[in-house]
């Protein structure tokens, strides 16, 4: 595990900002997806209803970052 790397680094062009649609109260949101997270599911609080988002990262065709959303309670 590299740890130098990790958050702080504003250069790094890691992160990839992505607006997605609550399942919850249907506000769209942003959020950071992380390309670590690919293959792996997470939980992030709505900004808006601060219910918990189930978030499922994968990695699209061009390289991108791609993220499907449910509510947490399926
Ligand atoms: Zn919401």
């Amino acid at each position: 595990m590299n740890s130098d790397s990790w958050l702080g680094d504003s250069d790094s062009g890691d992160l990839q900002e992505t607006a997605i649609g609550c399942p919850y109260c249907g506000e769209s949101i942003t959020v950071l997806l992380n390309p670590e997270d690919v293959d792996l599911g997470y939980v992030e609080d709505c900004q808006v209803c601060c219910r918990p988002i189930e978030m499922s990262v994968s990695e699209g065709a061009l390289g991108d970052l791609l993220v499907q959303v449910r509510t947490d309670s399926e």
